[in-house]
């Protein structure tokens, strides 16, 4: 059944998020290679024929930068949050606190069984 997370739940899914830098860095890497792809893959002619292409070790520096950029604030979000990046990126679901209905947010506030929905991240799924 569902039930609400305690203060100590939450105090502990937030610290773990402290150490969890897995999703940061995989945001890191696939900017990265797309930064690097499209910095370096250069001129594409049909958008700037005339642009210089760009050297090899110039496209990585600015790729890497970019990356370390992403990393960072992907974590950073990550820690304010308190949610993992992918959760912060998808749609936010929210639960009935009466009959526990879960659904993707919209703007039906109220659910048919006269209950709110509160946000899902705030409920645990536990065996009963
Ligand atoms: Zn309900």
């Amino acid at each position: 059944m569902w039930t609400r997370k305690t203060e100590k739940d939450i105090a502990e899914e937030r610290k773990r998020l402290l150490y969890d830098v897995t999703a940061p860095l995989g945001a890191g890497v696939c900017v990265l290679f797309g930064a690097f792809v499209s910095l370096w893959i250069r001129p594409r002619p049909w958008i700037a024929p005339t642009l210089p292409m760009m050297s090899f070790l110039e496209a990585a520096k600015k790729s890497v930068t970019f990356a370390i950029f992403t990393v960072l604030l992907a974590y950073l979000l990550q820690v304010v949050t308190g949610k993992p990046i992918s959760k912060v990126l998808s749609d936010r679901c929210v639960i009935c606190n009466k009959c526990a209905r879960v659904k993707v947010l919209d703007p039906v506030a109220r659910c048919e069984c006269n209950g709110t929905f509160e946000d899902l991240e705030l409920w645990k799924w536990t065996e009963s």
